[in-house]
């Protein structure tokens, strides 16, 4: 065996699973479910597949072993299979490998095989047996993501039909006795880990030793400080519901005279509201001055802190300096060999530091991590049934997510973590987070649990973990009814069928089917891709002015997403003359979104390829391609029951929508930009509510576009046209 191998053997050895080998695989041959739990970094994603894989090589089952490892991500699907073709000093592809979505490493010796859920789910749609398959291993569970979620339901159907299958459930925290009751009290192994001690401060213990040296979000007086307390407490509450916040409930609740002077001190540094950049800063310098090696994690929301803080940072003579920082973001939308730098151990003397989404919490481990500075946020999305919107709010994380956070800076070493908010917030956090299946809407679930022939859609959801409200799934049914997705009777229809086959948003999909059929498909792909990704028209803070007036050179027409195909197209130009970052640079473009523009394109079409609805010749599929009044109705077609009507008034206009009366534009909206609006209506994406509700990327359309691309014509529909036309169409009909 070669040095490398043993190296290998001898670091897998050393890992908290390798010692519970015999009890998990003993457990796993006497039971039919189990589940595992354990701190992150244990080994279990990476080893345990490979204990099962190696025993049944043993036994000389080898040839017969198939072992499905569902990841919740792409890039952990892809990383961690990688990994372990890696640890067996073999290439992926030969016994290990992976598919995600459009890609995929695998042959015809691959044993252990890992996926997104979503691909297994995609499988169980023609294979509802998972025939040849023996184990499957589904991984972070504690996530509770809605395709988790769903996919128990479905496993714990298949598995009397089933039983030589096995069922393993891999956890990182330990709310594993939910899902033991749920599957018949499965046993529970759990891998007692080992972590060094983690120095914790909040934000007083952090204020305390810069004191002086920062300048306050609020400077204010104490009398000012507590003020401003007592307004805060005076603004109205939002209705309660599943996602009102528990933090702002019982801080609403203290006393900030029961505060210690300290803490008082904290809460008015304090801004619930965003993300200290300057205290960031500050903090990673500090730790750059450091002795004591080791690479620092800062937990963000997203994409658009991570990119601006790194902006920020990149400016700043120490941490800007290529020779003394190495400066990674860590998210789920990024390239491969950008993910490859993030475990690279950078050269002596030069601190690694990797800003990155809550993905790196259990997902991704980083082994030389010392130091973590935790915002205490996570961007998810919420859902309120009762108002039927969803939201895209940065919110509190639970106590079980600051704990993780907390514990990836003692894996190898003690480690320091830094928590950016007072020890009062912390004790308000949730224990644990919401599950996503009752924080979003859950329409592609309704409609995956009918292509898959589950039944009744309410009476398959009661049986999940934690059903869901009852009005957030008569919400989503009636959505699926009023896009033509499902007939009166809940069957699928025709158009639902196809959008079965295309795994996104059904909005998304019946764009592209409708692109496909009027073969005008280029500009619709674009769209659909563009709204797949982040908005790639930057908004720099200090140019505003100038990046809203650079996109609206790319807007004549009053939408938004024409103004996106416009500016792809543009891009796809400069970018053969390899000038594409001068041209983005130039028009206040996303270089990163217009590549991920560029291979979503593609990703989509090939899909669409599969339904067979689209021919491979371009010629035929882009005929109608120039007309852009088609595909404004296509997008109001996908966008529909998304519309807003435009009330003009002398100096300018209001926004009303159906459900939230009036409705503003986000300023980077061309339509923002106009006293006028030449249509009655315009359709929208995605409403987002934060203090209002807000409207982002829009389209005028006229009535008569509304009309006949409007969902379907079914009864309930028309009387809903009707309210929103008022009367519109009595007068014509
Ligand atoms: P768990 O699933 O329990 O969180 P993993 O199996 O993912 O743990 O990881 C076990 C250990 O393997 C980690 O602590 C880390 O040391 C190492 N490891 C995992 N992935 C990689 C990688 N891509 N590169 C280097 N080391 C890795
Ligand atoms: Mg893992």
């Amino acid at each position: 065996e070669c040095p490398e191998g043993r190296n290998m053997m001898k670091f897998r050895s050393t890992l908290p699973a390798y010692k519970e080998k015999d009890v998990i695989l003993n457990a796993i041959s006497q039971n039919q479910v189990i589940i595992i739990s354990g701190e992150t970094g244990c080994g279990k994603t990476t080893q345990i597949p490979q204990f099962i894989l190696e025993s049944e090589i043993e036994c000389m089952q080898g040839a017969m072993c198939n072992i499905i490892c569902t990841q919740p991500r792409r890039i952990s699907a892809m990383s961690v299979s990688e990994r372990i073709a890696t640890e067996r000093g073999e290439t992926l592809g030969e016994t290990v490998g992976y598919k995600v979505r459009l890609e995929g490493m695998k042959g015809r010796d691959t044993h252990l095989l890992f996926c997104t859920t979503g691909i297994l789910l995609r499988r169980l749609l023609v294979d509802r047996n998972l025939m040849g398959v023996t184990y499957v291993i589904v991984d972070e569970i504690h996530e509770r993501g809605i395709n988790e979620d769903f996919l128990l339901i479905v496993l714990k159907d298949l598995l009397p039909r089933r039983p030589e299958l096995r069922l393993i459930l891999m956890s990182a925290t330990l709310d594993a006795e939910l899902f033991s009751s749920y599957l018949g009290g499965a046993p529970v192994v759990h891998i007692p880990g080992f972590t060094y001690p983690v120095k914790t401060h909040f934000l007083e213990s952090i204020l305390e030793a810069t004191r002086y040296q920062l300048t306050p979000y609020n400077q204010v007086d104490d009398y000012g400080t507590e003020k401003m307390w007592k307004m805060s407490k005076q603004t109205p509450r939002k209705r309660k519901s599943q996602i009102a916040s528990t933090v702002e409930d019982a801080l609403s609740a203290a006393d900030f005279k029961d505060y210690t002077a300290l803490t008082q001190e904290s809460m008015s540094y304090w801004n619930p509201d965003c993300i200290g950049f300057n205290l960031i800063e500050y903090l990673l310098c500090n730790i750059c001055e450091k002795e004591r090696a080791g690479a620092v994690l800062v937990f963000l929301t997203g994409w658009d802190d991570i990119s601006s803080l790194k902006d920020k940072l990149q400016a700043h003579p120490v941490l800007g300096d290529p020779n003394r920082v190495l400066l990674l973001a860590c998210h789920g939308s990024m390239a491969s060999e950008e993910q490859k730098l993030i475990f690279n151990k950078p050269e002596d003397g030069i601190r690694k530091i990797v800003l990155a989404t809550n993905i790196a919490e259990t997902s991704i481990t980083i082994d030389d991590v010392v130091f973590v500075v935790d915002c205490g946020k996570a961007k998810e999305t919420s859902y309120d049934a009762l108002n039927n919107t969803p939201c895209l709010l940065p919110s509190w994380i639970s106590k079980v997510s600051a704990k993780q956070r907390r514990g990836r800076a003692g894996r190898v070493q003690p480690g320091e973590c830094y928590h950016l908010y007072p020890r009062c917030v912390y004790d308000a956090f949730e224990d644990y987070q919401l599950p996503e299946i009752l924080r979003t809407p859950l329409q592609s679930l309704c409609l995956q649990i009918k292509s898959l022939k589950l039944g009744s859609i309410s009476e398959f959801l009661s049986r999940a973990l934690q059903s869901p409200e009852n009005l957030a799934v008569q919400n989503a049914i009636e959505y699926l009814k009023t896009i033509g997705a499902l007939d009166e009777n809940e069957k699928l229809t025709v158009l639902g069928h196809y959008l079965t086959m295309l795994p996104m948003e059904p909005k998304l999909g019946k764009m592209l089917i409708l692109g496909a059929i009027f073969n005008c498909l280029d500009p619709v792909l674009s769209v659909v891709a563009g709204l797949s990704v982040r908005d790639p028209f930057l908004a720099p803070l200090d140019k505003k002015d100038l990046a809203e007036a650079a996109k609206a050179q790319f807007s004549h027409d009053f939408s938004d997403h024409l103004a996106l195909v416009r500016a792809y197209k543009g891009w796809k130009v400069a970018d053969g003359d390899q000038t594409g970052y001068e041209y983005c640079w130039k028009n206040f473009l996303s270089a990163q979104s217009m590549k991920a523009i560029d291979s979503l394109r593609k990703e989509f079409y090939s899909l669409l390829k599969d339904t067979g609805l689209v021919d491979s010749n371009p010629a035929t599929y882009n005929v109608w391609s120039y007309d852009e009044h088609l595909v404004r109705a296509i997008i109001c077609y996908g966008l529909y029951p998304g519309i807003c009507s435009i009330v003009h008034n002398e100096k300018s206009f209001s926004l009303k929508t159906m459900e939230d009366g009036h409705v503003l534009l986000y300023s980077n909206s061309v339509n923002a930009r106009h006293s006028r609006i030449p249509y009655p209506w315009l359709v929208f994406n995605e409403k987002i509510k934060v203090n209002s509700v807000f409207l982002r990327d829009s389209t005028a359309v006229s009535d008569s576009m509304l009309l006949l691309f409007g969902g379907s014509i079914s009864k309930g529909d028309m009387d809903d046209h009707l309210k929103m036309l008022g009367g519109y169409l009595e007068f014509y009909m």
